[in-house]
């Protein structure tokens, strides 16, 4: 398979001195074209930074990231970012939001109206699908959270991009939600066979959307393992109830535990609540 994605002895640093963070440590991973990608770990193992800077949002202290065979050092088409924060822009309509393309308002002067009417066709389709024609002249403010990021995921595909780099986008949503955005989501990358990176702190989200679970650890950040998943993509909801998957679940989990030093602290709190039993 085509590598999309290559990232060598990546590493990254924020600040200095004694404030001095490894966030990402000799980060080594090709991702195929056509795979869907999820990074899970506590939180502050590196997530975010490894997938801005991906996106070419941050500036990374030493390595490689190629993707498609040139080196990613600034933010490009090909790689377009879906955040848990609706970002989308407020004055706006759902439909302007998504119509909104910088490479399209880029390129304005030498738009011929064929690449006019294939942006619209597109944005129509992309409505269509997010189950979106009923709000399209609806401002954010006036949309469910789970409209807002369709709409957010809608506006991110519009440049039908090589590479969906997506940071929590379902933290917010309520678990209902949550779920049905999982099969949407999905359903889109069966139609569109996007490369898809995604990150989460949600194990089981991991394991239901990813071909492979990437687990990470922190200080400093770092790959702690790599999970094949063995499920083929044709999933539904009550794969998350066999033993099988449970039981990768649970492996995932303690490995997460084990290398967070969350057991430690739960440990360190019980020696405190003895201690203070006995005053
Ligand atoms: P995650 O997304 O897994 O929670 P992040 O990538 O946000 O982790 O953070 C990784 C580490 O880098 C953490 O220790 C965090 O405090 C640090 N960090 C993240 N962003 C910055 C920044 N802009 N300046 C300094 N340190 C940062
Ligand atoms: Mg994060």
């Amino acid at each position: 398979m085509d590598t999309k994605i290559c990232i060598r002895e990546l590493n990254k640093f924020y600040g200095a001195g004694e404030r001095k963070v490894h966030a990402l440590s000799n980060i080594s991973l090709n991702i195929a074209a056509g795979e869907f990608i999820t990074l899970v770990g506590a939180s502050g193992c590196g997530k975010s930074t490894l997938l801005r800077t991906l996106g070419g949002l941050e500036e990374y202290s030493d390595g490689d990231i190629l993707c498609n065979g040139k080196m990613v050092n600034g933010p490009g088409a090909d790689r377009a970012m879906v955040f848990q924060s609706y970002s989308l822009y407020p004055w706006l309509t759902v439909s302007e939001n998504i119509r909104f393309s910088r490479r399209l308002k880029n390129k304005r002067e030498n738009l011929t109206s064929n690449d006019v009417e294939i942006a619209s066709g597109r944005a129509d389709a992309l409505i269509e699908l997010m189950g979106l024609n009923h709000v399209v002249n609806a401002y954010p403010s006036e949309l469910s959270g789970g409209m807002q990021q369709r709409t957010a995921i809608a506006r991110a595909l519009m440049v039908k991009p090589d590479v969906l780099l997506m940071d929590e986008p379902f933290g917010a949503l309520d678990a209902q939600t949550r779920e049905v955005m999982h099969d949407l989501i999905r359903y889109l990358y069966q139609l569109e066979k996007t490369t898809v990176v995604f990150v989460t702190h949600d194990v089981e989200e991991a394991l239901y959307l990813g071909h492979r679970v990437i687990v990470m650890a922190p200080r400093p950040g770092r790959i702690d393992s790599i999970i094949d998943v063995p499920f083929g993509m044709d999933r539904d909801q009550d794969l998350k109830l066999t033993p099988e998957f449970n039981q990768i679940k649970r492996e995932i989990l303690q490995r997460i535990r084990e290398t967070s030093g969350i057991k430690t602290n739960l440990e360190q709190l019980e020696k405190l609540t003895r201690q203070s039993d006995s005053i």
